[in-house]
């Protein structure tokens, strides 16, 4: 799962929002495939309700855990380095008004204005606030805004703990004959909807991004079935 950057110059608040959406998404994809996963494999070698409830249950917890976790390393690197960014932005500020007053008048040209307005815009913005307009222009941050780590991690927890609680409910609900036929189903079905929604998002056709979504739920349910049924006939 990838974090939101700020990679987009343009898009805005629009164009975050559409990446939070996006990562979202991915983050259940992610829940619903890897707890498939887990409850059909253990349905393979069992019928034991309270098996399949425990095995699922954990594979919840240790996945949106460990996407927390994931996501709070990686958000806080993020973020360490956009406060550097706006340190030595700072600095240089400080040290070499001039520099910079000419710097972000290019940066404005680069932008499409011309040198005179480029320059006058330029004054204003270095007036108003000198930082907040070189992070925008120049960085592409909000000094205001910065990426929460603990909004990530958190945001990453739900979106996996939401698609995670359809294979587990799926398995654990329904009588015993009717598990595998439900889960898969409900699953594959999840699938389709997050592999176009994501697509969408993004940029990619529709229909590719399904096709593999759904192919690669169907062989994580496959394989962690014929291994838990392999396990269940030896009796281990
Ligand atoms: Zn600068």
């Amino acid at each position: 799962m990838t974090a939101p950057t700020h990679q987009e110059a343009h898009g805005g608040a629009l164009g975050s929002r559409l990446n939070w959406l996006r990562a979202a998404v991915l983050g259940a994809n992610d829940g619903i495939v890897s707890t498939a996963g887990i409850v059909v494999g253990v349905a393979g070698a069992t019928e034991s309700r309270s098996a399949l409830l425990t095995a699922g249950l954990a594979g919840l917890l240790a996945g949106s855990m460990s996407m927390a976790a994931g996501e709070y390393v990686s958000v806080s690197t993020q973020r360490d380095s956009e406060v550097a960014a706006l340190a030595l932005e700072k600095r240089e500020l400080r040290e070499q008004p001039e520099a910079e007053l000419q710097e972000l008048t290019t940066l404005l040209e680069e932008r499409g204005l011309s040198r005179e307005v480029a320059r006058e815009a330029a004054e204003q913005l270095t007036a108003r606030d000198a930082l907040r307009a070189h992070a925008r222009v120049e960085l592409g941050i909000d000094p205001d805004d910065l990426t929460n780590p603990w909004h990530a991690a958190w945001a990453s927890f739900l979106a996996f703990t939401v698609g995670a609680l359809l294979p587990l409910l799926a398995i654990v609900l329904p009588p015993a004959a009717w598990r595998l036929p439900v889960t898969v189903v409900s699953v594959l079905a999840a699938l389709v909807l997050t592999g176009w929604t994501s697509s969408r998002l993004g940029s990619a056709g529709p229909e590719r991004a399904v096709l593999r979504n759904v192919v690669g739920g169907a062989l994580a349910m496959g394989v962690t079935y014929a291994a838990g049924s392999l396990l269940g006939a030896v009796g281990v």
